[in-house]
């Protein structure tokens, strides 16, 4: 386990040990020193102690000498034998008297202060007595006690007048200091005791110790020169700071007749500091016992406040890599078990929020289906698995018929509820549930069938269908609704998402313009509109370079098989491609808006053909088609009220075809436009009637003049029983409307008659004439007119077919 330098367990421990090092220095100097303080303390009562005791066993052997000094002074004999100078007796005396305490000197001095005799015997030559001093004290007091040097031993001594009545004489009694008063003394006190004196030339001598061998080094050198006089105590504190001496000393000077002479307690150091150093010891060890444990414990602290933080930091990394699965176990009630409660309930707001941000993301809150980035991302993953299985992949796009005109007629809300509706019937009518259904925006949906086929997609295509055929009650209105389905398969139709749903729009649009409910994506309608890509780009330039013109085609009556009725229809002779039919490029003028140009330039053209034919005498009226889109907000009455004026021709030769589907799309705005143009004068026909589902209700509202019925119904005729029944009440509705009824797309004659037979009001088609320029139509009005006349109808056809479109 790495600890980093920086990191904060590192920091705490690093405080935390930092803290107690000083702690425990500061109170191992405090101890030791209050330990130090103790031991010397102790020391120097001890010496103290064995000064007392020295000197009260010195003063006892004082005593004792003084008093069988006294014995032997007051002894009537001896005083007699002293008196009359009877020295042989009087050594015998000192020896007796001597003998009983064990002195170890004995001595009688006489007043002239030289020795008469020692417990030896007389003294021969009677010497000088070494100690006048204590003789002079002795006089003085009484009595007198001194220390001394005799033949190079130290002698205790004591001195008592021999009176009668007064002194006649000394006597001197001594114990020896040597090695065993030494030792003695030492037994007491429990000290080393040395007994030094101070030799003529300065230096110490030892003359009896307790200590053995005899050391050279009984510190006498260092003491001495404190010694004569000076504290009784001295440098004690020297020794003992003092590292080198292994002694700790106290220096006791001796009254003494003669050179100076001093008593040295010692205390072993080695010995006085064992106890002391195994305090030290002690306090060391438990110092750094302490460091050691405070070193593990702040360890252990900040191990327990980083390893819950550790914890924390790892549940929010999981946090940020939107993983809320699962929720941080609360450890304690302590703060970071709150925090790690806080944590909790954060990632709990964190993943509601997400869901709520993804279903708004990728859910259709209208009818809470996936949306377009939903569905193209389930698509996008079921390719992915579709080309590693081998498997195929169906998708569908649909787009609802009229669902504009739902919106307009019956308001949005109820637009909302059709939706809502139609996802409800879409989810029931998928097999499976796999299978994907989503709203792409509008009245737009997608579904995807994973593992099905084109042939599995049909029938999922058409149950789609089939459910929504089913009228539905919406707010106590019956509505209903269709749709165009677009199908694509993987990988037939396309290896990635973006080209099959590309396809699968074409293939959308292709069912929206046959009308056939759904229809497969087809290669060619994908040419088509790639052509149909180019010639946008071209378009532009048709106007502008004049490549468009105006054919026209006839409508006969059938009752007069006079014509005065055509229809203008645009062409565009294109320099390299020939002529391209306005099927391939009004749907796109259309949706980029350039329709509007073309517009201009057709009604500009055909009011100026018209005003030319007028000029010639030829009365035609014409009819121009116009796209439902120019029908909102449109200027389209202005202009046409301008290009009237301009060309002076009346409205009413002019006629509008907008087709019905067209109108059902958006019929609101259609019919106010329309309106406006009706109320200058301008007709309206409903062109490809029959294939836009428009109400009767709407035809009721809409200024219309004229129906035309689409030709698929107009050619299916003959074959088509439906059709010839559409095509008959067509007929008969248009015509208890009010309104002219025109068949488009005849190409027989037997059609010819049929209408005739229906009733039918004109009749425009191949069989009659194709579109023609201009000229031709002349030439061909002129035909047709005189065959007329002739009552050569059949004739009229036939010459048709003669002139070419
Ligand atoms: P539409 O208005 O329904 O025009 C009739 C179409 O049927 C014309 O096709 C015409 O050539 C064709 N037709 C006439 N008789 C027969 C017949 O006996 N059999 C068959 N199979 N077809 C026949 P065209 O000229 O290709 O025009 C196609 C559509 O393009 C028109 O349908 C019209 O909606 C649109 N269109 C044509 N010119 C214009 C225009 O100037 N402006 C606008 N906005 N649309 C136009
Ligand atoms: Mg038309
Ligand atoms: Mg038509």
């Amino acid at each position: 386990m790495t600890m980093r330098l920086h990191s904060l367990r590192a920091r705490i421990a690093f405080v935390f040990v930092v803290m107690m090092l000083v702690v425990q220095a500061a109170a191992y100097v405090a101890i030791n020193s209050v330990i130090d303080a103790n031991a010397r303390k102790n020391i120097k009562e001890q010496l103290s102690v064995a000064e007392r005791v020295f000197r009260q066993v010195l003063a006892g052997d004082d005593e004792k000498l003084t008093q069988a000094s006294s014995v032997i002074a007051s002894d009537f004999g001896f005083r007699q034998a002293v008196a009359s100078r009877d020295d042989a007796t009087v050594a015998s005396a000192l020896q007796n008297y001597g003998g009983r305490i064990g002195a170890d000197v004995v001595m009688l001095v006489g007043l002239d202060g030289k020795l008469i005799a020692t417990q030896d015997g007389p003294a021969l030559n009677h010497p000088a007595f070494d100690f006048p001093h204590l003789i002079a004290q002795a006089a003085a007091g009484g009595q007198a006690t001194s220390t001394g040097l005799i033949n190079g031993h130290a002698y205790d001594l004591v001195a008592v007048p021999v009176k009668a009545p007064v002194a006649i004489a000394w006597v001197v009694m001594g114990f020896v200091i040597d090695d065993k008063l030494a030792a003695e003394m030492a037994r007491l006190t429990s000290l080393d005791i040395s007994f030094l004196h101070q030799r003529p030339d300065g230096q110490w001598t030892v003359l009896a110790t307790s200590r053995s061998p005899r050391s050279p080094r009984a510190g006498s050198e260092r003491t001495a020169p404190a010694v004569g006089g000076a504290p009784r105590t001295v440098i004690p504190d020297r020794a003992w700071m003092d590292a080198d001496s292994p002694y700790i000393s106290r220096v006791v000077p001796l009254a003494t007749s003669g050179k100076p002479m001093i008593v040295l307690l010692q205390r072993s150091m080695a010995e006085a500091m064992s106890t002391v150093r195994h305090l030290h010891t002690l306090l060391l060890s438990v110092t750094l016992c302490g460091v050691l444990f405070s070193i593990i414990g702040s360890l252990f602290i900040a191990r327990s406040v980083t390893r819950p933080l550790a914890v924390l930091s790892q549940f929010s990394r999981r946090i940020a890599n939107g993983d809320y699965a699962e929720p941080l176990k609360e450890s304690g009630k302590d703060e970071i078990g709150a925090l790690a409660g806080s944590f909790n309930l954060m990632q709990q707001g964190i993943a509601e929020r997400e869901r709520k941000i993804s279903e708004l993301a990728f859910m259709d809150g209208l009818t809470n289906l996936p949306n377009r980035a939903m569905f193209n991302d389930q698509l996008e993953r079921a390719l992915a698995t579709a080309k590693r299985a081998v498997d195929p992949v169906s998708v569908m796009m649909m787009d609802l018929d009229r669902f504009k005109y739902v919106n307009d007629a019956l308001g949005h809300s109820v637009g909302d509820l059709l939706l809502g509706e139609v996802a409800i019937r879409l989810k029931q009518a998928l097999p499976r549930e796999t299978d994907i259904v989503a709203r792409l925006g509008g009245d737009e949906f997608a579904v995807m069938l994973p593992g099905t086929d084109l042939q599995g997609a049909k029938v999922v295509a058409a149950r789609i269908l089939k459910a929504l055929e089913m009228p539905t009650m919406i707010e106590s209105q019956l509505v209903d609704i269709g749709a165009s389905i677009g199908i694509v398969t993987f990988p037939r139709d396309g290896a990635d998402m973006d080209v099959l749903m590309r396809h699968a729009d074409i293939a959308m649009y292709t069912a929206k313009r046959t009308n056939s409910g759904y229809a497969l994506y087809d290669e060619k309608h994908d040419q088509k509109s790639a052509l149909r890509l180019s010639l946008m780009g071209e378009l532009r330039q048709a106007v502008e370079h004049d490549q468009l013109t105006l054919y026209y085609q006839p409508k006969v009556d059938l009752a007069t098989q006079r014509v005065k009725y055509v229809e203008a229809l645009v062409r565009w002779d294109h320099p390299t491609r020939g002529f391209v039919a306005p099927d391939e490029f009004i749907p796109f003028a259309e949706q980029t808006g350039y329709i509007k140009t073309i517009s201009r330039w057709v009604a500009n053209r055909a009011i100026a053909q018209c005003a030319k034919w007028r000029a010639e005498g030829i009365d035609l009226a014409i009819s121009v088609n116009v796209s439902a889109r120019e029908l909102i907000q449109s200027t389209l009455p202005e202009i046409f009220a301008e290009l009237l004026m301009r060309h002076g021709v009346p409205a009413h030769s002019i006629w509008i075809e907008v087709t019905e589907s067209a109108i059902m799309d958006d019929p609101n705005h259609a019919i106010e436009t329309l309106d406006r143009l009706h109320a200058m004068g301008i007709r309206l026909s409903i062109d490809d009637f029959g294939t836009g589902y428009s109400s009767l209700s709407y035809l009721k509202r809409m200024p219309v003049d004229e129906l035309k019925i689409d030709k698929s119904f107009v050619m299916g005729m003959a074959t088509h029983k439906d059709d010839e029944t559409i095509v008959r009440s067509t007929i008969n509705l248009g015509h208890n409307m009010g309104l002219k009824v025109v068949a488009e797309g005849v190409e027989t004659e037997e059609m010819l008659e049929q209408l005739r037979l229906l009733d039918c009001d004109l009749a425009q088609g191949y069989h009659i004439s194709r579109p023609l320029p201009p000229e031709k139509l002349e030439t061909w009005l002129q035909e047709w007119a005189r065959n007329v006349d002739a009552g050569k109808l059949a004739t009229a056809t036939a010459t048709a077919a003669a002139v070419p479109a």
